[in-house]
């Protein structure tokens, strides 16, 4: 199957980018990122030779993504695909766990992976040196500065920007970033002999969208703060989930609930609408909170749902944890749907939402194997065609590159 996409452009202006940064990559950095308005990170399309027009189009995450349900592949789990283990853990370390947005089980397995010499460095993202609300790619090293690097970071990010000069060190390296990022990864180690040997290991969160910048912008102004005078930003962590705050420059501390920015609607990307992988069905092991329901009720000290997908995913999980670098329970996948009830939701409607844009005139992606039939199949006639006029409505009043209303995926 092939996209009907003919223009980067299109892509952007018709909601498909995902703002990864590999098509900055790919250009040589002419399709530089940069702010739209609305608070979306998107890359100028202006100046892209036909060769890089073409190899964006044929790797762009935002049109091309494959998931593991293939014809050969064996019975997989409808939503989460290919299920090496399920498990609730966090990081022994007190201060990782603590300090880490859930229970700092992906910075665990970056420190294993580094102080075991299985990599020689993380890709993963930071926050920026002049902007406090905005994130740049990061290669770590030293296994103490991973921590700097911890935490999620709700707003868009461009970590795929650097993806070549990673490659180009000639050194092994795991990555750590969002689904999207990850697909994006792995479109270029399908073409890219060295992406396949340079990296050694690829993980991921479960991805309920990436929210526009404008929204964290919005949580300062409502509370009569300069968002571009913070010298610090965090969206969560110091606990879980902890408390969104920036810090001024004279150390004063301004927070609120991390619930504030996920209630009501918010504004995100629209291609976070019809993402037909969320979760990391591509990344080696994906994690993320498991918290009954959807959404914390208090304070823990911090744990994470475990899915290792791939085979690397399981040795590395299981080398952490026989390290004594994860503490892990066992866990039913039962406990992972209900604590993830938007990303079932999304699994489940992705194919009709996609089907939408192009009845409404957008190009088709190309995406494959990713059970939309069979999850399709389980929405009944009214949940699909609600599904399918909400998304068709979206397209047709314009909503699409600019950021959309968001409340929820059911
Ligand atoms: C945009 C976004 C949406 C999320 N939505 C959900 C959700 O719907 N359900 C859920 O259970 N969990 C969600 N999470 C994940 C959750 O908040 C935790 O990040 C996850 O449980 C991992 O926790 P941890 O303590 O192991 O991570 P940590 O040890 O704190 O490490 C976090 C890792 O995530 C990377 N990272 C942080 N922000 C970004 C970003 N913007 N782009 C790319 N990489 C980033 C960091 O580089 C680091 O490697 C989301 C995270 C993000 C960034």
């Amino acid at each position: 199957m092939t996209h009907g996409f003919t223009s980067v452009r299109q892509i952007v202006e018709q909601g498909y980018c995902v703002s990864c940064g590999l098509c900055s990559a790919i250009s040589n950095g002419r399709a530089a990122m940069g702010w739209t308005a609305g608070g979306n990170y998107r890359p100028d399309t202006s100046a892209l030779s036909d060769s890089e027009e073409k190899n964006i189009l044929s790797l762009c995450p935002g049109i091309n993504l494959t998931g593991p349900f293939d014809a050969n592949s064996p019975a997989l789990d409808p939503v989460w695909g290919k299920i090496g283990d399920v498990s609730m853990g966090w990081a022994t370390d007190p201060e990782t766990q603590h300090r880490s947005s859930a229970g700092g089980v992906m910075t665990a397995i970056n420190r294993y992976l580094l102080e075991t010499g299985q990599v020689d460095f993380v890709l993963q993202v930071a926050a920026a040196q002049d902007d406090a609300l905005h994130s740049e790619p990061v290669m770590i090293r030293d296994p103490d500065d991973l921590l700097t690097g911890s935490q999620s970071r709700y707003a868009p990010v461009a970590p795929l920007k650097v993806i070549y000069q990673a490659l180009d060190l000639g050194e092994r390296f795991s990555v750590s970033l969002k689904p999207c990022d990850i697909a994006g990864v792995r479109n270029l180690q399908r073409i890219d002999g060295r992406a396949r040997d340079l990296i050694f290991y690829t993980q991921t969160m479960f991805c309920g969208t990436t929210p526009a910048r404008s929204e964290t912008e919005a949580f300062f102004d409502r509370r009569d703060v300069d968002p571009a005078s913070l010298v610090h930003m965090q969206w969560r962590g110091d606990g879980c989930p902890g408390k969104t705050k920036g810090t001024l420059p004279d150390g004063t501390i301004v927070d609120g609930p991390y619930s504030e920015l996920w209630t009501g609607k918010w504004q995100t990307q629209f291609r976070c609408k019809i993402c037909p992988d969320a979760v990391g069905l591509q990344a080696d092991l994906a994690t993320g909170d498991i918290w009954a329901g959807g959404m914390p009720t208090g304070e823990t000290p911090g744990e994470n749902a475990i899915i290792p997908h791939t085979d690397i995913g399981l040795q590395v999980y299981r080398g952490a944890v026989d390290a004594g670098y994860l503490h892990v329970v066992p866990l039913d996948i039962d406990a992972v749907n209900d604590s993830q009830p938007h990303h079932v939701a999304l699994r489940r409607t992705f194919g009709t939402r996609v089907a939408a844009t192009t009845a409404a005139g957008h190009a088709a992606p190309n995406y494959t194997n990713l059970n939309e039939t069979a999850l399709t199949a389980t929405l009944t006639d009214a949940e699909r065609d609600a599904t399918f006029a909400g998304t068709r409505e979206r397209v047709s009043k314009g909503q699409a590159d600019e950021c959309v209303d968001f409340d929820g995926f059911d």
